[in-house]
């Protein structure tokens, strides 16, 4: 029995493999260079998923002085294309709402909390969560992953190195928190390797911009009126760590320099606006949900 078992499991699962049935795919470099055509009719909704209050600024940038204290937005996005609707990053929990005063980590040094859910703001929008096709992951780092249990039906979109560890036993050295994505384990997930164009046509494309974690990547999206806009994951944490390129204490300062450079010259090519996704300031003046951008 043992001995069948030993020859039938394997034949099976490369047959699976073999007819696209298993539920996790491999992707390398799917897109091609991006480009600007504005052509596809997009939405894009912006929802407040938490605030980060930081109490020393010197770990996102060395060069400060320690016990600088800053505010910092957490932003989550919902981006509707005609084939299908893409969630990029899933915040802080839902249930810190209940927590007065938030959840300090890191010895103190910041501070989580969480002021209106997401699933209150999805609501208003009346697109119910569970219909989402995609969850895109920059990375896996808890203020972004807080939720991601709501898009269990969804296939996701993740860099290969971040998945191999975020099921490895190194994921909470790397500030990955399993509980939070561990029920992404059964659900439909992508595996990419490089860049990836989400829907075929160039409008919405993963930009892999590893530093910030060994997976860590950015959004590009082509929209027709707004213009190109690149959502910037953790690339930079506010405005003035891009201007002085500040690299946080906890980067691979190799791929972060790498993925600075990327990030300029697509800026430069696609003349996108940069989004950077905790930037409170910037954050402060976008129209949020149930508005949206075209
Ligand atoms: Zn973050």
């Amino acid at each position: 029995m043992r001995l069948i078992r030993m020859w039938v499991q394997p034949l099976l699962t490369a047959m699976l493999m073999l007819y696209g049935l298993t539920s996790v795919a491999s992707v390398t470099n799917k897109s091609k260079e991006i480009r600007v055509t504005g052509s596809v009719p997009l939405k894009l909704y912006v929802f407040d998923c938490g605030k980060i209050s930081v109490r020393d600024m010197s770990l996102f940038d060395p060069t400060l002085a320690k016990g600088v204290s800053k505010e910092l937005a957490n932003a989550c996005y919902l981006i509707q294309h005609p084939k299908g609707m893409l969630f990029w990053d899933a915040g802080l929990p839902d249930s810190l709402i209940s927590k007065k005063g938030g959840v300090d980590v890191l010895e103190g040094a910041i501070n989580f909390s969480v002021t209106k859910t997401l699933k209150a703001q999805l609501a208003k929008t009346g697109i119910p969560y569970d219909t989402v096709d995609y969850i895109g992951s920059s990375h896996l780092h808890t203020d972004h992953t807080g939720n991601l249990g709501y898009f269990k039906n969804a296939t996701w979109l993740i860099q290969q190195h971040e998945h191999k560890i975020a099921f490895s036993k190194q994921a909470t050295q790397y500030g990955f928190n399993p509980a939070d994505y561990s029920v992404l384990k059964a659900s439909k997930t992508i595996k990419i390797q490089g860049n990836y164009d989400v829907f075929g046509d160039g409008s919405v494309v993963m930009v892999s911009a590893p530093g910030h974690s060994p997976g860590h990547q950015m959004l590009f999206i082509d929209l027709p009126k707004t213009g190109p806009v690149i959502l910037s994951g953790d690339l930079y944490h506010c405005i003035t760590n891009r201007n002085k390129y500040a690299i946080p204490i906890w980067n691979n300062r190799h791929d972060t320099v790498h993925s600075f450079v990327l990030a300029d010259k697509l800026l430069e090519r696609t003349k996108a606006k940069l989004w950077i996704q905790h930037d409170k300031e910037q954050f402060d003046a976008l129209k949020k949900a149930p508005a949206f951008y075209e």
